[in-house]
């Protein structure tokens, strides 16, 4: 059971107006930054401010390239007749999944299962740069 050439399109189309509204923001954003760093002479302390925000821009804005790649990805998927087809266990992903998370690559069981591992990897990470965040302190 594949899906139907109707949803396919209505996927396609949440794909592409999610790709819009992020590539929007961006240019939104980079507006911004130009302005404020063409109208104020930044002394030190301001100039740290802005390293610090920028590299938070920078964050937002590689998390958000990543997703747009993922609709690329899901894009290319649907151009190819490969959209909606779990890549771990070869079922069809459920319409209704696929309209909450267009960039679904799993059906939910193979989800659930990999969430459980990610979930795992999570904690270990965090505890890592836990331990990052106390060393930088105890340097000062
Ligand atoms: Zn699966």
């Amino acid at each position: 059971m594949s899906l139907k050439k109707r949803q396919l399109s209505t996927l396609k189309e949440k794909i592409l107006s999610e790709k819009e509204r992020i590539l929007n923001a961006f240019d939104e954003a980079g507006e911004e930054r130009f302005h404020l760093s063409t109208e104020d002479r930044l002394d030190e302390v301001d100039q740290a401010t802005s390293e610090y925000e920028r590299s938070q821009m920078l964050r937002f804005r590689n998390r958000d390239l990543f997703y747009v790649k993922k609709l690329n990805k899901a894009l290319e998927k649907i151009a190819s007749e490969e959209y909606g087809v779990c890549e771990d266990c070869d079922s069809t992903i459920k319409f209704e999944r696929l309209m909450a998370r267009p960039t679904a690559e799993l059906c939910i069981s193979c989800k659930d299962e990999a969430e459980r591992e990610e979930q795992a990897n999570f904690v270990t990470r965090q505890s890592k740069s836990m331990g990052k965040k106390i060393d930088l302190v105890g340097a000062r």
